[in-house]
């Protein structure tokens, strides 16, 4: 072409798109690494081993993105059913487990699908990937035995709309488990936190991701989401019983549960 362009053919064109959301996706598990110096793949198998996944549960992981916790539920759920095959114990195998994975954006989606690939899990018909919002999810009534969300509800227009939706879709006895970043109150060590934050965050982003704006913006939306208490009793209105939640390194991430009865 007068730009010197090559035609670019429909292979070509999808191995180009594939790049950009590989490097998307490395970005985001880099920035992901970086940021929590590693420590979010441990609040991460911190938050499946708190939902105790069963062979043919029906669970629903909101804002899954990239499939990091939809694959840590299923491995852990594949390596009970080999246990249970050794003991011969097959009675729990005939269910069929059902995990789908909600996101809003199609890229971060199709960046989960292509790492289910990389992780041998293509061909596993457990997992499902819809595109939806947690505001209004398409999932029928009382259907999963567990939801999931991480690192997804800060940034949801309205927070009550998404737990709403958590309880409607959860069936009696079902559990809500969420993981967020959360707010620091231990004295001294909120300090350096703060400094961490306001100082290094938006650094790293300029850095590594070329962004110093979205970094920014992340620190203030942590600041900005309702504190520990505040999150307990909001996930109380929308019906959850027995809600709690625990502290991670002092409250830089948190875990909410509750109970549908
Ligand atoms: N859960 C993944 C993890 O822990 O690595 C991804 C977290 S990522 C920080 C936040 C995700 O929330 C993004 O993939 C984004 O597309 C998704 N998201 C934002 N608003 C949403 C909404 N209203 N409904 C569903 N997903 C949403």
């Amino acid at each position: 072409t007068s730009f010197g362009f090559k035609e670019v053919s429909e292979e070509e064109k999808s191995r180009l798109v594939g790049n950009v959301f590989s490097n998307v996706a490395s970005n985001y598990d880099l920035m992901n690494d970086l940021m929590s110096g590693g420590l979010h793949r441990l609040w991460k198998d911190r938050l499946v081993s708190k939902l105790n996944p069963f062979p043919g549960m029906k669970h629903l992981d909101v804002a899954g993105g990239t499939g990091d916790v939809a694959f840590r539920i299923l491995e852990t759920i594949n390596s009970m059913k080999r246990r249970a095959i050794q003991d011969s114990l097959n009675d729990s195998l005939h269910e069929e487990t059902r995990i789908f994975i909600c996101d809003i954006n199609p890229n971060m989606l199709s960046v989960g699908k292509k790492r289910a690939l990389e992780r041998g899990l293509g061909e596993d018909k457990s997992l499902t990937w819809v595109e939806g919002d947690a505001e209004a999810l398409s999932f029928e009534d009382n259907s999963m035995d567990g939801y999931t969300i991480a690192f997804g509800i800060r940034n949801v227009t309205h927070i009550e709309k998404v737990l709403a939706e958590a309880y409607r879709v959860l069936k009696p006895g079902g559990r809500f488990l969420c993981l967020e970043l959360s707010h620091v109150e231990v004295p001294l060590f909120k300090d350096l936190y703060d400094l961490y934050s306001f100082s290094v965050i938006p650094a790293l982003g300029e850095l590594v991701a070329g962004d110093r704006a979205s970094y920014q913006y992340l620190v203030e939306s942590i600041r900005r989401f309702p504190p520990q208490e505040k999150f307990a009793s909001m996930i109380a209105v929308a019906g959850f019983q027995k809600v709690e939640y625990e502290n991670l390194v002092g409250g830089v991430v948190a875990i909410h549960s509750g109970l549908k009865f």
